[in-house]
């Protein structure tokens, strides 16, 4: 409430209603999300990625990798409806292959090089939502040709990710994140959502959202690949980038806070799976 800058807005609890089934809701109507991740060195990455995705509402999620981390994801989320892509530069129809949906989620440990760059493309040559995060993001700073598309992109880079997607230091996007988050959203025009120790969330020509509900608990391995699956499954239930990218941001906060101190005053270490776990009571919340 006392943010000194007219154009910083707080999410609040009340901007955060994700889209509710009713009666005439069905699976393909509640959003289906497909979702490009992993490798054979990052195979955790996937596996979070699509937890954060079936516990953020989906109602389908479509999981497309190589073989190996397909086999996990499958046995930890036998919700999620598989496809192996092979290994190699070029597969074309991939995407027709993993078949329909309304959102994309695509970069968490997809690896860098030539494979991950030609899935990159296709997902953005599409006319759908797409989420890019972590190696994503690095391919995309060599090709940020790809961002010349008119649906809506959401990117969601660390400090690091931002300095080497719109070439600045990462020391001054840290001593001046606000600054820089809204200079990213209009050098990329994409909605931006710069992780850390305050999440901010910018569009161009909108005010800028901050979360409020992080904790320093998630800064451990995996829980930026939750919050990708999380922002993908609710584009894909039909809320905007911006209000997909807060809400997501507001969710995952939340859960990891209550994974950590279910009890007031009573706090734990938590893992990326813990916030997950935690998925269902912050959205009861
Ligand atoms: P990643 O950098 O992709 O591993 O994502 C890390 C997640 O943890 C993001 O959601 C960050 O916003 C969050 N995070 C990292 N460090 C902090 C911190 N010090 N305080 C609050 N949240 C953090
Ligand atoms: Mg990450």
């Amino acid at each position: 409430p006392d943010l000194p800058d007219p154009d910083v807005v707080a999410a609040r609890h009340e901007d955060v209603q994700p889209p509710e089934p009713g009666p005439e809701s069905d699976k393909y109507r509640r959003g289906v999300v497909g979702i490009i991740a992993g490798g054979d060195a990052f195979t955790g990455a996937a596996v979070l990625t699509a937890g954060g995705a079936v516990r953020g509402g989906a109602g389908m999620v479509r999981f497309a990798s190589v073989a190996r981390p397909v086999e996990l994801v499958r046995q930890r989320w036998p919700e999620a409806v598989t496809t192996v892509i092979e290994p190699g530069p070029h597969d074309p129809g991939v995407l027709e292959r993993i078949g329909r949906v309304q959102a994309w989620v695509v970069g968490p440990g997809l690896g860098t090089g030539k494979a991950a760059e030609s899935l990159l493309e296709a997902v953005l040559t599409t006319e759908l939502p797409a989420l890019v995060d972590a190696d994503g993001l690095t391919v995309l700073s060599r090709r940020r040709d790809l961002l010349r598309r008119a649906a809506p992109t959401v990117l969601t880079p660390h400090a690091g990710e931002l300095s080497r997607l719109i070439r600045a230091d990462r020391e001054a996007i840290e001593a001046r994140r606000l600054e820089h988050v809204r200079r990213a959203a209009e050098e990329l025009s994409a909605t931006v959502l710069l992780k850390g120790s305050t999440t901010l969330v910018a569009e161009p020509d909108r005010p800028v959202r901050v979360n409020p509900t992080g904790t320093p608990r998630l800064a451990t391995a995996g829980t930026g690949d939750v919050l990708s699956g999380l922002i993908g499954a609710l584009l894909a239930g039909g809320m905007s980038a911006m209000d997909a990218a807060a809400a997501g941001a507001y969710l995952h906060g939340l859960a990891a806070r209550l994974a950590s101190a279910p009890d007031p005053g009573e706090e734990s270490p938590i893992s990326a799976a813990d916030v997950i776990d935690a998925l269902p009571a912050a959205f009861r919340s």
